[in-house]
């Protein structure tokens, strides 16, 4: 039996307009877009995969730029705040960059003893870049202008806000093998010990906050990461078990998922590492073309006429 998930597999947020998510994510913060293809349910809208080279399991965060998305609200039953991890002393380029390219951020602060500087996407998604306490030693993705001494390495953590700590602690602890780490006041720090990087998640328990209203900037779900299809059914096995809704299991083309909304109110996802992102296309050319699962692929011409192009 499966006890303990390997951490974050990736995140998947909400944006409007497509060239504008591609130009921050690609050009100013700059991830590798490692994937282009459709929304599987809505296959005239993009799903774009920002990470590193290969798109590696805890560096992917995922979109869906919907041209016409009216603005979420952060809130409880969410994920609020998500965390890069960046090399100790990249900071000053970073608060640099940000002034440069008129990015929104904050003055760098700490939590838990890390310094750490937030910032929001054009869409307003709430974002930050933390100095991890042992290098992390992920190989990051380069780009002319950001190479490794200041590049993001991957997920350091993840934030929920909750307005009820237990049921969602119960779901990371018991369920995913998650342990609790540290607390500041209402900051609950939980983590996994199978793997050393995107392996920390923050429970902020915030009993009066309003529900956030998911849409454009804010996050639609988070998935962890198991090792195959068959660590992947341990585990509906066992949520299952709890009485908790949970999906049968899905093709997603690069992983296989399942989907529950945890007591807390966040849609998990749960992902296996195989088959990966090049299974499509090699690793040197992720990203480039416009990769359409099977059911698709019969619309490719009139899909690549209606999808804006992403420069
Ligand atoms: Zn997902």
């Amino acid at each position: 039996m499966e006890n303990t998930v390997n951490g974050i597999h990736h995140i998947t947020a909400i944006a409007g307009n497509a060239q504008r998510n591609y130009n921050f994510y690609t050009k100013i913060l700059g991830l590798r877009l490692v994937k282009k293809t459709v929304n599987f349910d809505d296959p005239e809208t993009y799903h774009l995969y920002y990470g590193d080279k290969e798109g590696t399991p805890g560096t992917i965060l995922t979109f869906f730029p919907w041209q016409n998305i009216m603005t979420g609200r952060r809130g409880s039953r969410q994920a609020t705040e998500i965390g890069y991890s960046v090399p100790e002393n990249s900071f000053d380029f970073w608060l640099n960059r940000f002034e440069k390219h008129n990015v929104v951020y904050n003055k760098v602060a700490e939590k838990f003893g890390r310094p750490y500087l937030t910032f929001l996407d054009p869409d307003g998604l709430k974002l930050e870049l933390i100095a991890s306490e042992t290098a992390d030693v992920r190989l990051p993705w380069e780009t002319e202008e950001i190479t490794a001494e200041n590049a993001t390495r991957g997920f350091y953590n993840v934030t929920i806000t909750t307005n009820k700590l237990q049921p969602t602690a119960d779901i990371l602890t018991s369920v995913f093998g998650y342990r609790l780490l540290e607390q500041h006041v209402n900051r609950y720090r939980f983590v996994t010990d199978t793997v050393e990087n995107a392996n920390i998640i923050d429970l902020v328990e915030v009993p009066g906050e309003k529900p956030g209203h998911v849409a454009g900037g804010s996050v639609h779900h988070v998935a962890f990461r198991v090792k195959n299809e068959e660590a992947l059914m341990q585990y509906r096995e066992k949520i299952a078990a709890l009485g908790l809704n949970i999906t049968d299991k899905i093709d997603r083309n690069y992983f296989y998922s399942l989907y529950f909304r945890e007591p807390g109110g966040v849609l998990f996802e749960l992902a296996t590492d195989n088959p990966g992102f090049a299974v499509d296309e090699p690793v040197e050319r992720l990203g480039s073309g416009l990769m359409l699962p099977p059911q698709y692929e019969e619309y490719r011409s009139s899909l690549e006429t209606t999808l804006p192009k992403l420069a």
